[in-house]
């Protein structure tokens, strides 16, 4: 087995962005059947839950069958199940001599992992590091954390699966990665977005300008919630391309951007689907929603039906310029409970701040969802100076609401000085009924 350490022969993607649609249905379904009788007959967790919602592996007969049949699992019924019966309850499927990588997620969350299931894993990362452009010959610095979670190690075997020399920086120590990325002339970085801002700000610090004396051409970014300002941002501190990933330590990787970004192909090995988070059901193509994921690969501690709790603004059936021909996941904009739906549009506070941000005079903000009658009602309350405080500039305002958002919103002003730091910026008033 390739353990990530490159061999001599090139690195070959796998085909699945150029497969059609029915071609990868088929694909997937005949995974998924597999995945289902195997979890059935293998987890006694599974088989109770199965058993508990009266659901038939058998009855699946298209993809589409296991969110409309299947019980969802979420991260608080995986720790509940560990903690009931240490260290794995009855999540594990595998003998413990098969087992290669524990990884551990804040909670405490176990994520095992065979020989097998961790090929397959690094596998499609390096498929989707490939397609957002990394080559063998890349200097790569991961700067994930390498203890305990799966960031900073499964990055680091794709990576070196594709034929790239890995610098395994870890988290911490900016004025390092920058002297090592300067030295090694490191061509690629892999960073929180945050954290890319903090090490250019180190950069800058130091007497350098990171676009002219680093030498990278390719940052990749992972989790956080993020706009296109702050990609934008990113790319010209560093004179370089930006592309996402979208991964979770209890998913795995779901999709990666190509080099023409606008939205990450979601990969083959992983069952996506996007559902109203109130209901469970699926919404229609292209609505945002919340992320549920089947990983049809792992099988020591099988992942089926899982709700992420991640926010996205939904997928792009267009086909890419690229030629994968792959759906795109657009970004992510927050998790469930931390962004109200109003009039079926989710509203992440970071688009009314990118707003706002555009007239510095302007103060705190807060904005309040409710239901006085029958209909939602959403109103962004905003610290003005007296003299701003003009129907012209409201008017302004919720235009760029308007677009931003893609509802319109009542703004009421406020004095300055009317909002302490620590009040909520968002508050639903509304009973959830
Ligand atoms: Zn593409």
């Amino acid at each position: 087995m390739n353990d990530g350490i490159a061999s001599n022969t090139e690195f070959r993607p796998s085909r699945w962005g150029r497969l059609s649609a029915d071609e990868h249905a088929g694909i997937q379904m005949e995974k998924l059947r597999d995945l289902l009788i195997y979890a059935h007959k293998n987890s006694p967790f599974y088989r109770r839950r199965f058993h508990d919602a009266g659901f038939n592996p058998e009855q699946v007969k298209a993809t589409e069958d296991l969110l409309e049949r299947a019980p969802f699992i979420n991260k608080t019924v995986l720790m509940d199940e560990q903690a009931k019966k240490p260290p794995f309850g009855d999540l594990l499927t595998v003998a413990q001599e098969d087992l290669v990588r524990l990884y551990y997620s804040p909670g405490p969350l176990l994520i095992i992992f065979s020989h097998a299931d961790l090929n397959a894993y690094i596998q499609r990362a390096a498929n989707g590091l490939y397609h957002a452009g990394a080559r063998a010959g890349d200097i790569v610095n991961i700067s994930f954390n390498y203890n305990w979670v799966g960031a900073g190690t499964q990055h680091d075997d794709a990576y070196r699966r594709i034929g790239c020399a890995v610098l395994p920086g870890g988290a911490g120590m900016s004025e390092t990665h920058i002297d090592l990325m300067k030295l090694t002339r490191t061509t690629v970085l892999s960073a929180f977005p945050t954290y890319a801002i903090r090490l250019a700000e180190t950069a800058k610090k130091m007497g350098l300008d990171p676009a002219r004396d680093l030498n990278l051409r390719l940052i990749i970014i992972v989790g956080e919630i993020r706009s296109d300002e702050d990609k934008k941002q990113i790319g010209d501190l560093f004179g370089a391309q930006v592309r996402e990933m979208y991964v979770g330590n209890e998913m795995g990787f779901v999709g990666s951007e190509c080099p023409h970004g606008g939205g990450m192909h979601l990969f083959s090995d992983t069952l996506v689907e996007v559902i109203d988070p109130r209901t469970g059901r699926r919404v229609d193509p292209g609505q945002p929603g919340e992320i549920v994921t089947t990983d049809l690969h792992r099988r020591a501690m099988p992942i089926i039906n899982y709700r992420t709790g991640d926010i996205t603004e939904g997928l792009i059936y267009e086909e890419c310029p690229c030629g994968l021909k792959r759906p795109r996941m657009k970004r992510i904009l927050g998790r469930v409970g931390d962004i109200p739906r109003v009039k079926g549009m989710f509203i992440p506070p970071r688009r009314i701040e990118l707003v706002l941000g555009k007239y510095q005079d302007l103060g705190r903000y807060q904005a309040v969802v409710d239901r006085p009658e029958k209909t939602d009602r959403f109103t962004i309350k905003i610290e003005c100076p007296p003299a701003r405080q003009k129907d012209d500039f409201r008017k302004t305002l919720i235009e760029n609401f308007k677009v931003s958002l893609g509802i319109l919103p009542e703004v009421q002003w406020l004095q300055p000085g009317t909002i302490a730091e620590d009040d909520r910026t968002l508050m639903d008033l509304r009973k959830i009924n």
